[in-house]
């Protein structure tokens, strides 16, 4: 690893940190914390951190709540941000561990650790390149959120128009202080909408930026006196947030997806890849969109990814390949948002390629046509089916996927079908404004 616990130590003491956040995520993907002093640090090193793992979400039951964290030494960053009084603080991604050593398989990290191991034992090693989109929204006099966006702006606009750009600067800056390449950095279509790319890293260190991307960006904004929200559709009729998610896998250093004499430059690796992804693209819908409000994005007519295809051109297809080649060469899945747990979303779609490669499944043929454009007959004919239309829907089809659901093991399956069931009902029981609109004078 990059730090031993010496150089940690050193660290901590001379850029005066006095506190330290220890930082999991929990299976619906929230990152929570357990902040310890820098006196705790030497033990926390050491792993013997412990915490009540019955109050996290899904996590344990009472009787077995003894949790331990080990964290993850290379993962030791200094906010760039202080708390007005005292030192800086740090922290440390953590993996959980049962009392009696053992990873804890309710664990996302582990559950995306497991997924890799088997990669490796294939002889593959996971690259990952996230596109996060996200709204700034103005806070309100009680310092609240509102849907309200501050700017008028487009695609790509240059300021004065895009007044997020202050904010976005701030978020840039932050994040490579954090160590993180960014690699661009725009306005979205809609206003008030940003996307900041990073460069593509080992899926694990991917998995990890994107958690810390989501409040890094959150605490930033607020400094800026706005609010971003990563959820998918938070305005009716405007571009939803997606996160689209480049992967390739590089076998002894060399990129496993690129074969310069084939037609597309694609080996047969790579082809097999795209067939395990579309497979089970529906029933990975529940973890790469997890939320009631993701399918609100996933609707014809807003850029966002409906129908399951695939295409080296366009954009209306599930499945892009981006043009680039050699080393570059990549498949970038068009439908997770920024709701999905980044581990466990990773974790889904690495066994469904690794499930491609070994069954050598192969895609259907490519679509070059606009999937949006095309009449009911013609998809028929192609046989071009669509992602569940809610998250309902897709539970039932993550119920009936046996690769995805053993990637993600007994324990996250339990707690996480449990969860979305509970949203569900609560969702489906309320009466929204749309039904009072329609109804109640009409009958
Ligand atoms: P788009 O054209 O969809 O906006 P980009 O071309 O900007 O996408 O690339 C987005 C992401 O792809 C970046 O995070 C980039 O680092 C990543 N990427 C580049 N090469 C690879 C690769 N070999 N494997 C995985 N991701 C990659
Ligand atoms: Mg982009
Ligand atoms: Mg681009
Ligand atoms: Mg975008
Ligand atoms: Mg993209």
């Amino acid at each position: 690893s990059k730090y031993s616990k010496e150089d940690i130590l050193k660290m901590a003491e001379e850029k005066n940190v006095k506190f330290i956040r220890m930082q999991f995520t929990d299976i619906l993907g929230i990152v929570k914390n357990v902040a310890i002093t820098a006196k705790q640090l030497e033990d926390a090193l050491d792993n013997k951190i412990m915490f009540d793992g019955s109050s996290i979400d899904g996590f344990t039951r009472i009787q077995e709540s003894d949790m331990y964290l080990r964290p993850d030494y290379d993962t030791f960053t200094i906010f760039p941000w202080r708390p007005e009084e005292g030192g800086a603080v740090a922290r440390l991604i953590c993996d959980v561990y049962t009392p009696d050593g053992k990873p804890f398989s309710g664990g996302p990290r582990n559950v995306l650790k497991e997924a890799l191991k088997e990669a490796d034992e294939m002889g593959f090693d996971m690259n990952v390149g996230p596109e996060p989109e996200f709204f700034l929204f103005q806070l309100d006099e009680n310092g609240d959120a509102t849907t309200k966006t501050h700017d008028d702006g487009g695609y790509f606009d240059l300021g004065p128009i895009d007044k997020g750009i202050n904010a976005r600067r701030s978020i840039v800056l932050a994040l490579e202080e954090m160590g993180f390449e960014v690699e661009a950095s725009h306005h979205e279509v809609a206003p008030g909408q940003h996307e900041i790319d990073f460069k593509y890293a080992p899926a694990l260190k991917t998995a990890d930026n994107i958690a810390t991307f989501k409040f890094v960006t959150k605490a930033i904004a607020h400094e800026h006196g706005l609010h971003a929200t990563f959820m998918p559709k938070p305005i009716f009729g405007e571009n939803g947030s997606g996160m689209h998610v480049h992967q390739s896998l590089f076998k002894d250093g060399e990129n496993a997806f690129y074969d310069e004499d084939d037609r597309l430059g694609l080996s047969k690796t790579g082809y097999h890849y795209i067939g395990g992804l579309l497979k089970h693209a529906k029933a990975m819908a529940a973890i790469t969109n997890p939320s009631i409000n993701s399918y609100k994005r996933l609707v014809p007519g807003y850029e966002a990814p409906v129908y399951l295809s695939w295409s080296s051109a366009n954009r209306s297809a599930l499945i892009r390949i981006p043009a680039a080649r050699g080393n570059g060469t990549r498949v970038e899945l068009r439908n997770p948002d920024p709701t999905a747990n980044p581990y466990l979303a990773i974790a889904v779609m690495l066994k469904a390629g690794l499930d491609g490669i070994k069954n050598e499944i192969e895609p259907p043929k490519e679509v070059l046509e606009n999937i949006y454009e095309m009449s009911l007959e013609r998809k028929n004919e192609l046989g071009i089916e669509s992602l569940p239309g809610n998250i309902n829907d897709a539970v039932k089809l993550l119920l009936k996927d046996e690769v995805i659901k053993s990637a993600l093991g007994e324990h996250v399956m339990e707690h996480f079908v449990a969860a979305k069931k509970v949203e569900w009902d609560e969702y489906r029981t309320q009466v929204s404004q749309w039904e009072l609109d329609s109804y109640l004078t009409k009958f």
